[in-house]
């Protein structure tokens, strides 16, 4: 058995001859790696750089025993603007340091050729400018000359480059280059597999531990034609909807919540909940419509205005001959009032938790010049708007809608409509009908929480719940969620 181990690993050294060491080796590899980057054309063609950094600082020498956790300094955020052709760069600093006083540190350095300067604050609040001390100085132009997109530059220009043998890692083969810059030795690798430059380390002198690595780890830096191409299939798929600015809907997308339906063709689906009674349904914001002897009672007027004309064609289309006489809104947040104008336009009476009234009033009158829509166009009468303090009923004599203010953790007023008769509750954003809690989720456990306890402490016979989000679901889904344990 050994032999044949023996005789595989000599056949495997036998087969793959040791890469090319030396400077001509060197200046072959770092071409490679600006061909895995993209080519010397891209890279020359970057003029300059804007890095914007997050983060913390920690501080090993600091800490409580020579071998404790690093102490935290601060968390900062950092801009930095590099002009690579003309030399320049611009560090903005802006910090709240906590060791070893609480404080905040902000300043400026910008770097112009040969010469630095600092830009800060005295205690006066005056801004005080000076010529960067020359090892800062030094070492802000280090970190620029090891940027991803300019190390290949840096080691290319180094007079004494060499390559060395390659070095395993793990599962992976590094090629290594050696060079010196500003006389600090230099350790440049670059992963074997996509020729990419991976890791940059300068020993560099610590007043302290005297020489000392200093590592920068790159991971891809290609720049890749693809990165900014927009394939064919994608570009051949029709654009849906309108090109509409406006921040709302990057607000949308950074919270990960709908935005998806804004400013194209609403789909609307009007589910019968019991006689007379729809869910509303879009793709990710409902309603609940009531009908009455004369008019309708609309719960929830969600997203905007475009929605909001879509359900009131749908209705008319269902229900002719009966106006939307109320519309409730559930609570104030973006999505559960972005709606509520479209209504009030067509004379409806908006109903809201008490507290919210006064977001009613603003809201509801707001001047809507850039995109005028149908209550701006409308003149902006002043609508009906009335508040819910605990409870109010609407009832045509035959059927009754109870709207209850729950007490919970996700706003501050919040109303449910309850449906004695039908057994039918409608809720928005305290519980998602049809979607399962996780036990992780502490929020949505306490927010059905609150639902549940409503439910119960209010005596409320339910049968079904109809949501905002989501389907209709049994009572007993509820519990399933409420059962979850609370931390
Ligand atoms: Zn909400």
């Amino acid at each position: 058995m050994f032999a044949i181990v023996l005789a595989l690993l000599m056949l495997l050294s036998a087969c793959s001859s040791a890469p090319p060491t030396g400077p001509e080796a060197a200046k072959a590899l770092i071409d490679e790696a600006a061909a895995a980057m993209g080519g010397w054309a891209m890279l020359d063609a970057v003029k300059s750089q804007e890095i914007l950094v997050g983060g913390g600082d920690w501080e090993p020498m600091q800490a409580v025993d020579p071998n404790g956790e690093p102490r935290t300094i601060n968390t900062f955020g950092q801009s930095t603007i590099v002009d690579f052709e003309r030399n320049r760069m611009r560090l903005t600093f802006d910090a709240i340091r906590v060791y070893p006083t609480r404080a905040p540190v902000k300043f400026a350095e910008v770097i112009d050729g040969d010469a630095g300067m600092l830009e800060s604050v005295d205690a006066t609040g005056k801004v005080v400018r000076e010529r960067l001390h020359p090892s800062r100085y030094a070492t802000r132009l280090r970190d620029v000359r090891r940027l991803p997109l300019r190390v290949l530059y840096t080691a290319k220009s180094a007079p004494d480059i060499t390559r060395v043998p390659d070095r395993n890692e793990g599962n992976k083969t590094l090629h290594i280059l050696h060079y010196t810059d500003g006389g600090m030795p230099v350790e440049l690798q670059i992963d074997s597999f996509n020729k990419l430059p991976m890791r940059i380390i300068y020993t560099e002198d610590d007043t302290v531990y005297g020489d000392t690595l200093n590592e920068v780890a790159i991971n891809n830096t290609k720049l890749d034609e693809a990165a900014l191409t927009v394939p064919p299939e994608i570009r051949s798929q029709p654009e849906i909807g309108d090109r509409i600015v406006s921040q709302w809907i990057l607000r949308r997308v950074v919270m990960g919540v709908g935005y998806q339906d804004f400013a194209r063709p609403q789909k609307v689906d009007l589910v019968e909940v019991s006689k007379g009674v729809y869910h509303v349904k879009g793709s990710s914001h409902h309603s609940m419509a009531i009908e009455m002897k004369d008019h309708l009672v609309l719960i929830e007027a969600p997203l905007y205005e475009e929605r909001s004309a879509a359900v009131i064609k749908a209705l008319e289309e269902k229900i002719p001959g009966k106006p939307i006489k109320y519309v409730v809104m559930t609570h104030f947040h973006i999505d559960h009032s972005g709606g509520l104008r479209a209504y009030a336009a067509k004379g409806a009476t908006i109903i809201g938790p008490e507290s919210a009234v006064p977001f009613l009033k603003t809201m509801l009158s707001r001047p809507k010049t850039v995109r005028p829509d149908s209550l701006a166009k409308a003149g902006n009468t002043t609508p009906n708007i009335e508040g819910v303090k605990e409870t109010k009923s609407l009832t045509d004599g035959d059927r009754t809608i109870e709207l209850i203010q729950i007490e919970n953790p996700h706003v501050s007023g919040m109303l449910v409509a309850y449906l004695p008769a039908e057994k039918v509750l409608f809720v928005s954003d305290l519980y998602t009908p049809g979607t399962p809690v996780e036990p992780t989720n502490t929020t949505g456990i306490a927010n059905a929480v609150a639902l549940d306890t409503a439910i119960t402490g209010g005596k409320l016979s339910v049968d079904r719940i109809v949501g905002g989000h989501g389907d209709i679901a049994p009572l007993r889904d509820l519990a399933k969620v409420t059962a979850l344990p609370k931390s």
